[in-house]
């Protein structure tokens, strides 16, 4: 009773949700639904019968404030969004807030997110990550935010839509320039799943000889230390003088920025003394 479950969805495959979600949307006394026709089919497929409520972008405070009261009187509600996590990309991040606030106990179902299981198969580095979601069709905004990207060292992960790849893949292009290592991840876990493992230039090619068709997330790699050796004698001091406060031994600390920045050590070691 009075409790909210943040349920993830089959990104393409409905055999990718997990027999927890069935059971948390058999249980529940009320699903909130980010298109109520497309989770029908969903549930539909699994033999489901249950109340809905559509709770999407534009209708977020109003039915927030609905389903929290309709909680707080002691029903169980999940939130679901079209496809994979609901609150990445999608409806939810308010009603998780908001439940949050009100003392109502709030549990994860999880299930696949397209960001995740693309950077997973992409190849590129994946221990360090940014999620970028998509980027504005403002053409000022994109430039900003992906100007705010130029010298980042983590991958990055882009949500795009199909109509807008092509103009995408030109505004990387100028931003990181055509080598950067890209890894473009189309219809996973669907019948034309694909991966192309390329740079930011190669996809440019591909996508003038092959019109973008489906769902795509796009793997950017970070920026590669090389570049970051660029990086002038005095700000990698000050890097490694945090790192002689945090109790690191000096000559540890010119032998890392050496590595890192392409210093020579002793050069590094002069300089901090
Ligand atoms: N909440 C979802 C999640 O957790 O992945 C994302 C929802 S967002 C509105 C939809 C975007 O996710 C699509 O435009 C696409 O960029 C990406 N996406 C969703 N399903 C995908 C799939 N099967 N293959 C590739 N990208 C997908």
């Amino acid at each position: 009773m009075s409790q909210l479950f943040v349920v993830g969805t089959p990104i393409g495959n409905l055999q990718d949700l997990s027999p927890r979600a069935v059971q948390t949307l058999r249980t529940v006394d009320f699903i909130a639904a980010e298109d109520t026709r497309v989770t029908l089919k969903l549930l539909n497929h699994f033999e489901i019968k249950k109340p809905m409520v559509s709770y999407y972008e534009h209708n977020l405070h109003e039915k927030g404030e609905y389903i929290l009261s309709r909680i707080l009187s002691g029903e169980t509600c999940a939130v679901v969004s079209d496809a994979g996590m609901p609150c990445i990309s999608d409806p939810g991040e308010d009603l998780v807030r908001l439940c949050a606030a009100h003392g109502v106990t709030v549990t994860v179902v999880p299930g696949p997110s397209a960001a995740v299981s693309a950077l997973a198969v992409s190849g590129l580095v994946t221990s360090r990550f940014t999620f970028e979601g998509f980027l504005s069709t403002n053409k000022a905004s994109r430039m900003e935010h992906l100007s705010s990207l130029e010298n980042e060292r983590r991958t990055m992960i882009f949500y795009e839509a199909p109509h807008k790849l092509s103009a995408t893949l030109g505004d990387l292009k100028s931003v990181f320039g055509a080598d950067r290592p890209l890894s473009v991840c189309r219809e996973l876990t669907k019948i034309h799943e694909e991966i192309l493992r390329t740079t930011i230039g190669g996809a440019c090619e591909y996508f003038e000889q092959n019109t973008p068709k489906g769902e795509f997330v796009l793997i950017v790699s970070g920026q590669e230390k090389q570049e970051a050796a660029q990086l002038p004698l005095e700000e990698v001091c000050q890097i490694g003088r945090k790192m002689i406060l945090s109790g690191m031994r000096t000559t540890d600390v010119a032998k890392e920025l050496a590595k890192t920045y392409g210093y020579k050590k002793a050069e590094l070691y002069k300089s901090l003394l």
